[in-house]
């Protein structure tokens, strides 16, 4: 198999996927993620209110309560676990739901931390009911009980741990339990970023990563970013190849423009799986209603990633709306994808009510 080759089709596929890629990873070390709160741009409300309960846990000399960070993959949750870590001086854990299999994972976990530590856990919705049971415990009374050995051979360890904070990190709030997720002091959730928050994230990554960009150029990539950082920075880089090759170097509105149109993301920041997805849905369902599982399966998409990485945009920009019946294609959608609004349909209802 030619590894190159099949590392770039899965990569250019993958371009405004917001889930974390190889290229990315590999670059998770990069001086890219913020490492203070004053170089994390945007998401406004949460800084101000984090900044406020690191402040006051600093001065009362304590840990900083359990936080809860949601929103959509790729809009800073991990960069905010680290800037907490930062800032309360203290060392971070990065694990994630999935990870930890067993029980035993976890307290190794937690009895490894020192006072005051983070533990990151990303996709906290997908920890395991036995694994969440000894986790609440912990949480709150910071001491965890371990039975070891089966039967007359059973015995039942009392393990104080030091007091740390955990950093939750989910892209579905509503699918965490209740008591786990009462047992979070601070929920904070992330927004997507509007162009002009992506436009600074864009020249500050362009300015660390010695790219040359202008306002203009900078503002393109930034419209074309879904609101998301991740994907901002990604399109940085795939676009700084094109500016050595038909520019000179430079990121100007045109090379910005021409590099996006080449990889077929459009003036919205959708690309071929998005429009893909909503011609199927107004092709074979008339706009919808349709059931996420049927449109899994129409597109050959898991499920999951329509819900995380398709519909968060789509929904954000009006062009997808859900229904107790199921999803549906709106007339601004309809009108950008270069169809006509059809009478009769979920659509047309949507365009007279909102008109
Ligand atoms: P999540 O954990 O929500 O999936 P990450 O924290 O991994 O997202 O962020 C993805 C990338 O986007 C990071 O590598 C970072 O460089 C960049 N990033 C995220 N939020 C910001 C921000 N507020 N300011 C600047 N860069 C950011």
């Amino acid at each position: 198999m030619d590894y190159q080759n099949d590392f770039e089709m899965d990569f250019e596929d993958r371009i405004m996927d917001t889930s974390e890629i190889p290229s990315d990873v590999i670059d998770s070390d990069n001086p890219l993620r913020p490492k203070s709160l004053d170089e994390y741009i945007g998401q406004e409300k949460a800084k101000e209110n984090l900044s406020v309960f690191i402040e006051a846990a600093k001065k009362r000399k304590e840990s900083l309560d359990h936080v809860l960070l949601y929103g959509p993959p790729g809009l800073g949750k991990t960069t905010l676990a680290g800037i907490i870590a930062n800032e309360m001086g203290v060392n971070i854990k990065i694990t994630s739901g999935p990870a930890i299999e067993k029980p035993g994972d976890l307290a190794a976990l937690l009895t490894n931390l020192n006072p005051g530590d983070v533990l990151f856990i990303d996709e906290i919705h997908r920890l395991s009911r036995q694994v969440e049971e000894i986790l609440y415990p912990s949480m709150e009374d910071f001491a965890i009980d371990i039975i070891t050995g089966k039967g007359q051979m059973a015995a039942s360890y009392h393990l104080p741990l030091p007091k740390f904070t955990l950093v939750g990190a989910t892209t579905r709030a509503g699918q965490l339990t209740a008591p786990l997720r009462d047992r979070f002091g601070v929920v904070l959730r992330l927004e997507m970023y509007t162009p002009e928050e992506l436009s600074l994230i864009i020249k500050r990554s362009a300015g660390i990563l010695n790219i040359g960009i202008d306002d203009k150029g900078a503002l393109e990539l930034a419209s074309r970013s879904r609101g998301t950082p991740r994907i901002a920075n990604r399109l940085l880089k795939r676009v700084r190849d094109f500016s050595e090759i038909i520019g000179d170097g430079v990121i100007t509105l045109n090379v910005a423009r021409t590099a996006l149109d080449r990889l077929e993301i459009d003036e919205l920041g959708l690309d071929q799986n998005d429009r893909r997805m909503l011609q199927a849905m107004i092709k074979y369902y008339r706009g919808g209603p349709v059931g996420l599982e049927t449109l899994a399966a129409a597109i050959g998409e898991e499920a999951v990633t329509i819900e995380d990485v398709y519909e968060p945009y789509l929904m954000q920009i009006g062009f997808l709306s859900r229904t107790p019946r199921g999803r549906c294609v709106t007339a601004a959608a309809y009108l950008h994808l270069g169809y006509e609004v059809p009478s009769n349909t979920a659509a047309a209802q949507g365009s007279l009510f909102s008109d």
